[in-house]
């Protein structure tokens, strides 16, 4: 019968710990649809205070957070659902 101490129960224990993280890490790195948040369909930028906010409404006039000046949105391109 294998004998387990508590040295070498506490090694295991880190090891298996150390292990499940990393495979969590690969596996959380290299998926493919991970929004890297370089995706610029939300951006808007203010014409009068030039202040960029991200916005997410379908509508073509946007109010500025900052000083609540309406504009026409810049990219006409409608984001997909
Ligand atoms: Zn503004």
């Amino acid at each position: 019968m294998i004998s387990i101490d508590i040295s070498l129960a506490i090694a295991l224990f880190i090891t298996v710990s150390i292990c499940l993280v990393f495979v969590k890490w690969i596996f959380y790195n290299y998926k493919e649809d991970i929004d890297s948040g370089t995706d610029t369909r939300y951006l808007e930028s203010c014409p009068h205070c030039g202040y960029v906010f991200l916005y997410f409404g379908k509508e073509d006039v946007v109010t500025c957070p900052r000083c609540k000046y309406y504009f026409e949105r810049l990219s006409q391109e409608q984001p997909e659902q």
